[in-house]
């Protein structure tokens, strides 16, 4: 798609989104370029710390303690454009901005993460909207205070917790929120009025196989009845019922339902890039996201392109942890092409999810789309305190201090040296 706008401002280099993967990318970039050779489309007032909202849902943590507003974590050398990309024309190196506004640039970083799409999900949007109606889903702010307060409101009956077909951000969170509500429900005393169920579109409990192994046991003693190939289709919201499709051992829908009333639902949504990401044919795959080099992130057809974190059509799990991983290997391309030389950075599919099973303890999974690459040298799939200070204490500073200012590049170099010696 061609663009004809007012054509604003030239810039050696634009960031599209200021979450976790552009403010991190534009960071590095700001104390390389020249002052005022960056802008960042960002059209969010605030920043939010997403891994944190699992927190909030279970009352740990407030909003407030996951939110900075987002001129704080803009660099200062670096233009902020407090709107949204509205179309991107790569073939002639502009985007458009909702306000009609347009910027040219040498080079662009795609960074819009994805989104929730709730409205997948008939019936959903209402009923999330509903005060009091038992449903609630951790992935967007409001939601996630609204999450607590409606398992501060649950007296007993059927809780179920869903995590859907297709992408999703941190896959770990849907089962996080459950083992914390159950935990809440039996300090409570009212576990023995509950029935937990985890409805999910996997074969198994989670997707790699070590932790799998791990959680599944966790399920057993907490009496959590697990829903393999389960995908939430609809919710009614005057009969409290949830519709689930049947997926066949192909992972496709059977054509079969399946109903199950509930006193409380939380939902892990289906998430999607943004349109305007979606919308740029030349720039996607088949399914929209940006179709770029697992390993450099490049785009694939344009050289001057590259994309990080959840928009990238990379095979890793969708996480903050994974966008560390990638800004070092990204850092280090987008230099060399700006400098005519050829691209070593590489990036190995990196990603983390630290699983709260309750308890203060946590199952801290780290792994590849390969299996497991754990970072300390103790079996990471056993639920430890230690992990569980990691998640609490260390990861949100890391995030705020390290990841969104460029510094933090994954924790590969500390694996090396807690691994010295011994064999992988
Ligand atoms: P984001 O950080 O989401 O940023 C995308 C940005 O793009 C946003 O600021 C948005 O406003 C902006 N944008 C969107 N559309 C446009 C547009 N058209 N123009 C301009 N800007 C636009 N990760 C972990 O590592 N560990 C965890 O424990 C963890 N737990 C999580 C729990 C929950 C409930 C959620 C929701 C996420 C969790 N994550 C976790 C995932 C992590 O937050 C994301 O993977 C990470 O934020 C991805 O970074 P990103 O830059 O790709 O996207």
């Amino acid at each position: 798609m061609r663009i004809s706008a007012i054509n604003l401002a030239h810039y050696r280099l634009v960031v599209v989104g200021g979450g976790a993967g552009g403010l991190g990318a534009a960071s590095k970039f700001a104390r390389k370029l020249p002052k005022n050779s960056i802008a960042i489309i960002e059209p969010s007032e605030f920043h939010y710390y997403q891994p944190g909202f699992t927190f909030v849902g279970s009352g740990e943590l407030k909003l407030t303690d996951n939110t900075r507003s987002e001129i704080d974590l803009i660099p200062s050398n670096t233009k902020w454009y407090k709107n949204a990309a509205k179309t991107l024309d790569p073939e002639q190196n502009t985007v458009l901005l909702e306000n009609g506004e347009s910027l040219t640039y040498d080079y662009l970083i795609v960074a819009t993460g994805i989104r929730p799409r709730y409205d997948l999900i008939k019936g959903l949007p209402e009923a999330l909207s509903m005060e009091g109606s038992g449903v609630c889903s951790i992935y967007i702010p409001h939601f996630a205070e609204k999450t607590n307060r409606e398992i501060e409101a649950f007296k007993g009956g059927k809780a179920l917790f869903t995590f859907p077909a297709g992408p999703i951000k941190c896959a770990g969170a849907p089962q996080k929120i459950m083992y914390l509500a159950d935990e809440i429900f039996r300090n409570r005393g009212i576990r023995g009025k509950a029935e937990l169920h985890y409805y999910t579109s996997l074969p198994k409990i989670f997707g790699i196989e070590k932790y799998a192994v791990a959680l599944q046991k966790i399920v057993e003693e907490k009496d959590i009845r697990l829903h393999p190939r389960r995908v939430l289709k609809e919710v009614r919201l005057d009969k409290k019922t949830a519709i689930f499709d049947i997926f066949n051992e192909e992972g496709k829908p059977s054509g079969e339902t399946e109903e199950s009333e509930y006193s409380f639902l939380h939902v892990g949504p289906p998430c999607r890039p943004v349109p305007a990401v979606s919308d740029c044919k030349a720039l996607v795959d088949a399914t929209g996201f940006v179709d770029v080099d697992p390993n450099t992130l490049q785009s694939r057809r344009f050289v001057n392109v590259f994309a990080v974190g959840d928009t990238a059509n990379t095979p890793n799990a969708k996480t903050a942890a994974a966008v560390s991983g990638q800004l070092g290997a990204l850092e280090k391309n987008l230099k060399a092409v700006m400098a005519g030389k050829p691209l070593t950075g590489s990036y190995d599919g990196y990603a983390s999810c630290p699983l709260l099973v309750g308890g203060k303890k946590v199952i801290l999974a780290e792994f590849t789309p390969k299996g497991p690459l754990e970072t300390l040298p103790i079996n990471q799939a056993v639920p430890r305190g230690i992990s569980y200070f990691m998640k609490r204490h260390i990861m949100q500073p890391l995030y705020w201090h390290g990841l969104v200012k460029g510094l933090w590049n994954g924790p590969t170099t500390i694996r090396k040296i807690l691994h010295f010696g011994r064999s992988e």
